[in-house]
Formats: C-alpha cells, structure tokens, sequence
C-alpha cells in the first residue's frame, strides 16, 4: 500500500495502560503525526480563515503556467527552499499536486515518450519507496510499465529511473544507478530536509518532487510540489492535474503556504522555535533510544549512516530517517510477521523489492506510541519482562 491509507486503532493508547500489549501499534504507514507537538506550542501563529465568498473560482489568479496554482504558495515555496537550501527553484516552474503521490502520475505521464508502440520501462533501485510499482502499474497505462528493480535492468532505450534521496525505505542517500544513456530521472526529495539528513547542496534536477507531507508534517492537506526545468514537461504535468483533478484545492494550498510561512520565519526569527532545530532533536532522541535498545544483544541490526557536514544547520549531522530499516538477524526471520506477533505493525521488505528479513518502521509516531514500540522491542528482545 502508499504510506497512508486505512489507519488502523491506535487512539486512546497511553504508555502505562496496562492494556499495552492489546492495542495494536500502527507503524506501517509514514504518518507524520510527531509533529503535532509543535504545531501545538505554536498556537495560533498558523491560523487562517476563509469566507464565504472566497476561492469560488477554479483558477488562480497568479502568472504560472500552473494555472491553479495561488501565487502565495508559489511565494512560499520559493522562500523556503531558499531558506533552507535544499533545491535550486530560480530555473525551474512550479507544479502543485494533491500531495506528491499525484505528481508521481503526473511525471510519469509527461516524461514517457507519446509515440512508442511499447510502454517505456519504469525502474528504482531496491529496496524502492512500494507505490512506485503500484502507482505505475495500477491502470496498466499504455504509456510506462513498473520494470523493476534498477539495479538488474539492461535494456538498451529509453527508462524512467526514480530517485529517491534519502531514500524510503532505508534512508540512504542515492544517485541513479542505470548506466543508460537515455535514462529519464525523477528525483524523489521528500526527505530532503535538515530533521532527516544533512542538507550537503541545493537540489538541481530536471525533475524534483517534494510535499508538506514530510516536510512539515500536513500530511492531510495533500499538498505537494514539483520543480520542473523543462517548459513542456511542466506543461504536460499540468495538463495532467487538469484532466485527473481540474487543479488542487486552493484551501489546502493556501494552508500549506501559511504552514511554510510559518517555517521560514522559524529559520530566521530568534525569537520563534525554530522548526527543523525542533524536529532534528526529536528524531536524534528516537534514534539514540532505537539504537541503543537494538545493539543490546544481536536479534536485530540497523543500517548506519555517515556524518555530514550540513550546509543548513552549520554543523555535522548523521542521518535521521523517517523510517528504521531494521533486520532480524536470524537467517530464515520474516521480521514484519515477527513484530506482528507482538502488535507492532510494520512493512515487510518484501514490499520494497527486497527480503522479508527486513521491516520499514515509521519513525513518525506520536510519542505514546513510539514510546510503547521500544518497550515492545524490548520484551521480544528479553530485555524486558514481555508485559
Ligand atoms: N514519495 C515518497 C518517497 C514518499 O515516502 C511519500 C509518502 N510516503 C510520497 C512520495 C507521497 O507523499 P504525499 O502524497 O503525501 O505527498
């Protein structure tokens, strides 16, 4: 599934209930649900209101080739990559979608070549983010077809390769990895923000997909962006939304600009917490804690990740991913049923192209059930009494 379908019944958990081992712990999706705490001690900085007569119209008033999409988002998003320096925007247009999840579609649809006879070839190096096979496969396009692992394709021609960096599932910073000379890229750049990885130079791809999802946390707004060099692509992508959506809803895209208003000026303003300094030590603590709780005895390991120098922060930073890796040791483990077992709920490798002895957690949880998943692993690994 994508990371955020059918949630499952973790509400109402509290970390001394002594029905903990009942309620199931949902760590399957990436829902951002962590950063509810901030949005929180910020109050009312995010609040907007709308009237009635606000926003009838399907277009925007701005002078975009994406014709929905509200110049105050366009701002926005220009501000912070600017801010944060994470992606060059100057040389390239904006397409707005209703979450990145649609402008996956979207890309796929205006980078495969119109006048081919078979579908073009659409590849990621495993262990690959698991709605890119079925994103692509699902209405058996004419136009592209889910091909694989990038790692095994060698076909002569024209390929699609998606990039994702710092990848999902496991966090690693990627390059394209098909030797082709006709490769089209698309750089998935969720997670390329300083609360997951050190930002090491601004982003400047012919492709580039980002979303509030990861970003900020507003994963129900679906609001996602893309940063396209090309003038016909941007076209296309947009023809696209046209066709699929007629656009994006403005409400949605004015929250987000709000959001991510709200943000920079976090970055810039003393006086405010700022966001990614807030969201780094959140993740630093939860992978101190994770890691420490792994290395205690040789059931399960992590994948490591190198010190960065941050361009952002101004320091040295190791990767925090969204999502622990984790592998059972043991040689014939299928980690998800493992975990499973014990009511944490997780994504088998399998899913990623890759070995059932590998689960994807989300690192995203709210504290009560982060916290709940460690004493968890904990009592599987005998640390602890199983209760
Ligand atoms: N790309 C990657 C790599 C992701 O992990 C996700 C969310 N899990 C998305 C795209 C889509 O996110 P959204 O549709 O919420 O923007």
């Amino acid at each position: 599934g994508t990371d955020s379908p059918v949630p499952s019944a973790t509400t109402g958990t509290r970390e001394n209930d002594t029905r903990d081992t009942l309620i199931n712990i949902n760590l399957d999706h990436g829902d951002p649900t962590m950063y509810e705490s901030y949005w929180r001690k910020m109050g009312n900085k995010c609040d907007i209101t709308f009237s009635g007569y606000d926003s009838l119209s399907y277009f925007a008033n701005g002078k975009s080739l994406c014709w929905f999409l509200e110049s105050k988002l366009e701002e926005q998003i220009k501000r912070l990559h600017n801010v944060v320096g994470n992606a060059v925007v100057d040389d390239h247009y904006i397409v707005v979608g209703t979450g990145s999840s649609q402008l996956l579609q979207a890309a796929l649809y205006a980078l495969s070549p119109a006048d081919e006879p078979e579908p073009i070839s659409v590849v990621s190096a495993a262990p690959f983010y698991s709605s890119y096979p079925e994103v692509t496969d699902f209405v058996r396009s004419g136009l592209y077809k889910w091909t694989g692992d990038a790692m095994k394709f060698d076909k002569d021609g024209p390929y699609i390769e998606f990039i994702t960096s710092p990848n999902n599932p496991d966090g690693v910073i990627r390059e394209p990895v098909v030797n082709g000379d006709q490769g089209i890229l698309i750089h998935d750049l969720a997670y390329y923000w300083p609360q997951y990885t050190a930002i090491t130079s601004p982003a400047n791809y012919d492709v580039m997909l980002f979303t509030v999802s990861k970003c900020t946390g507003h994963a129900g707004s679906r609001i996602g962006w893309a940063l396209v060099r090309d003038k016909e692509v941007a076209r296309k992508m947009t023809k696209f939304m046209e066709i699929s959506t007629i656009g994006v809803s403005k409400e949605a895209q004015l929250r987000a600009a709000k959001i991510l208003g709200v943000i920079s000026d976090s970055c810039l303003d003393p006086k405010l917490v700022n966001f990614f300094e807030y969201s780094q030590s959140l993740m630093t603590d939860r992978w101190q804690r994770l890691r420490e709780i792994v290395k205690a005895n040789d059931l399960f390991s992590l994948q490591k990740y190198p010190l960065q120098y941050c361009l952002f922060t101004g320091d040295f930073y190791e990767s925090h991913p969204a999502f622990a890796w984790i592998m059972c040791k043991g040689s014939e483990e299928d980690c998800e049923k493992l975990l499973k077992g014990h009511k944490i709920q997780t994504r088998s490798g399998r899913k990623f192209g890759s070995d059932p002895r590998y689960a994807r957690i989300s690192m995203l949880s709210r504290d009560e059930d982060f916290n709940i998943f460690l004493k968890r692993l904990m009592a599987i690994q005998g640390l602890i009494n199983g209760n």
